[in-house]
This record gives structure tokens, sequence and C-alpha cells, in this order.
């Protein structure tokens, strides 16, 4: 059966849909063509319309945070870009934790002034991250250690299988966090995260504060931040290289090996591949990992940079480097 649902259906129901919208505008690396569609979402009810809609219209959808962790191509998106802006935030004490009820929307950068207000302890590593929460938990985000998975109690969802859809909450153990993934990727785009129950300890606001300042400086000294990137485009490779020349010529690899994580940008860089340019996009002179536009560059650009470094990397290491940025379009 075919619905008799279309496309103005939808404008007459969100009257804020936008067309045509630029994704360069929605990213941090401001690379991307156009959505088709593009709509805000600040509650429940209008999330749970939208992709009943959408379903019934059959038009593809993608869920956006802060698209600090995409590659948008130039073609962009023919579809309904969903832009989550849930931006709740509750906090009470129970038991000796400081539990904080936040919306999926919220930027990191904003959720730890919060936290920091409430002297909430935690999450400073994710203080100068410049993604959403839901972002976050979708990619299980971490920095000197953590992860969102230390801190998560439960995520509240919007799932859809097929046609059917349910609010639901998945708690810590259901949400499968490993190394920079999650249930919610693995299933991407069927679970919609909506909210995060944080749990958290009673700190000082002069420690938060000096932990903040900690990360910030970390990454002030060693990122290029003063060009638009993604962060790490790669995971670090987590299993041990045993080639005896290898060991032999990069003593560093031993240490890695032990610890069973080597760095991409360390293995990037013993590739020779520092500042190599493709147009306009460049691996930063600053760290190998982050691959910065230094004006206008192109996705495809991004793309050939991404898949010479995974051919050289293979070639001199014999590791498989594997993404951690998600492509659209
Ligand atoms: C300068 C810089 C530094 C960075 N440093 C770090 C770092 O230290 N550690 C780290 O882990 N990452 C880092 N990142 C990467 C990135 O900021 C994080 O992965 C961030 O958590 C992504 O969140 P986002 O909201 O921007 O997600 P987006 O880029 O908008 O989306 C990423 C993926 O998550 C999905 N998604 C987003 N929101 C939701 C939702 N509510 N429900 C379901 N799916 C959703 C999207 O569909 C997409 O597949 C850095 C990035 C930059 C630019």
């Amino acid at each position: 059966m075919t619905s008799s649902k279309t496309i103005k259906d939808f404008k007459k129901e969100f009257p804020s849909l936008k067309e045509k919208v630029l994704l360069k505008d929605h990213t941090t690396w401001r690379i991307g063509g156009p959505a088709k569609y593009f709509l805000e979402v600040q509650n429940k009810n209008d999330l749970e319309k939208a992709i009943g809609l959408v379903k019934e219209i059959n038009l593809p959808f993608f869920v956006l945070g802060g698209g600090s962790n995409i590659l948008v191509s130039e073609k962009g998106f023919n579809g309904l870009v969903i832009k989550i802006k849930f931006l709740d935030f509750e906090t009470k004490e129970e038991g000796g934790k400081i539990k904080v009820l936040v919306g999926a929307g919220l930027p990191l950068n904003l959720l730890s002034v919060k936290l920091l207000e409430n002297k909430a302890s935690g999450m400073e590593w994710s203080s100068s991250i410049p993604g959403t929460l839901g972002g976050a938990v979708f990619g299980n985000a971490g920095a000197f250690g953590p992860s969102m998975a230390d801190s998560v109690e439960w995520v509240e969802v919007f799932e859809i299988k097929n046609k059917k859809f349910q609010f639901k909450k998945y708690q810590n153990k259901e949400c499968q966090f490993a190394y920079r993934s999650s249930i919610f990727k693995k299933k991407a785009p069927a679970i919609i995260i909506i909210s995060v129950l944080l749990s958290l300890i009673k700190g000082s606001a002069e420690a938060i504060e000096a932990k903040m300042k900690e990360c910030a400086d970390y990454r002030m000294a060693r990122h290029p931040l003063n060009f638009p990137s993604a962060g790490s485009v790669f995971k670090n490779h987590s299993k041990a290289i045993k080639n005896k020349s290898l060991l032999l010529q990069f003593p560093d690899l031993a240490g890695f090996n032990k610890k069973g994580d080597i760095p991409a940008g360390w293995l990037i860089a013993n590739s020779g591949l520092t500042g190599k340019k493709i147009g306009n996009a460049q691996i930063s002179e600053k760290h190998s990992n982050f691959f910065v536009n230094l004006g206008n560059a192109k996705a495809k650009d991004i793309r050939a940079l991404i898949k010479f470094a995974q051919k050289k990397v293979k070639k001199v290491f014999g590791v498989e480097l594997k993404e951690e940025i998600i492509y659209l379009g």
C-alpha cells in the first residue's frame, strides 16, 4: 500500500522546515553540499511526528549533532537532515552521586560550564570537544583516558524498527560501548539519542576548572585549532606490531605495543606523511591525525588524503587504519 502523504504535508506540519541548506555551515570541517531538507527538532513530540512522516514519504534522513565528526560530500544529502536540539539540563543528588539529565543536543562545551556551576566532576576531559552530547555517546567519545562509557548511567532514545517506533531506555551495559563505538553507531540511523543520564561525583569548582584548563591547554599546544577539522580522522590501532625490523627501526613501538594502543597520528607521521597536501586539504603539520581544511577544501580532497594515508601506512607498517569519522553523501 502506498502512502498518500507528501513533502507538502511535512511542510504543513513543520513550517520551520528549510530547503537546500548548505551543510558546510553545519560541520566543523566547513565542507559539504546542500541538504535537500533541514529541520531542527527540540522535543520528543516533534521528533516522533517528523520520523512518522519521513517513513510515510519514504525520505532518507540523517541525524546531526554538532557536525564535528562527519565528512559531507559536495553533493550533499538528498533527504532530511534532522538537527537534534534537545537542550535540557537537570541535576539531582542521589546516593552520594550527582545525577545529571542532559538533552542530546547540548554542546559539550556548554555542558561543561553547567557541570562546573554544579560542581559535578567526571566529564572535564570533554570540555573542549566541539560536538554535542548525543554525538559523543554515539561514538563513545573520549580523551586523556576516560570516555562517555565511564559517565553514562542510561540513554533515552527513539528507536525505529521498520515502520514501528518506540521511546526506550538503554542502560549503560546495553549501550555496548567500546573504543569509539556503541550500539547506536552499529545500528545507525535506527536509534536516535534524546537524552542521557550522567552519573558524576561532587568535586570542588577549583579542581574542576583546573582540570578543564589542563585539557584545553593540552589541545591548544598539540592540535591545529586554527584550521577547520573534524579532530582525529582515524582510530588508533589496537593490535601490536611484531615485525622485528620495524621494532628495531622504531623504538617507540615497543612502548605502544605494551599499552595495546598505537596512535594513528604516530603511524601517519612515521610514514612520512605529515604536511602532505591534496588540493586544499592537508595532513596537519601540528598533529598528523588531524586533516585540516586550508580554505575551501573539497570532501573529495579529504577522501583522497584519507586513502593516500591508508595506503602508505599499510605499506610501511602493515596496518589498516580505520576511520573514526562518518561519511555522509
Ligand atoms: C577540534 C576537534 C577535537 C576533537 N577532539 C575529540 C576528542 O578528543 N575525542 C573524541 O572522541 N572526539 C573528538 N572530536 C570528534 C567529535 O567532536 C566527537 O566525536 C563528537 O562527540 C561528535 O559529536 P557531534 O555532535 O559533533 O556529532 P556529529 O558529527 O554531528 O555526528 C557524528 C555521528 O553521530 C550521529 N549522531 C549525532 N547526534 C546523534 C543523536 N542525538 N542520536 C543519534 N545519532 C547521533 C550522527 O548521525 C553521526 O553519524 C574532535 C573534533 C574536533 C573538530
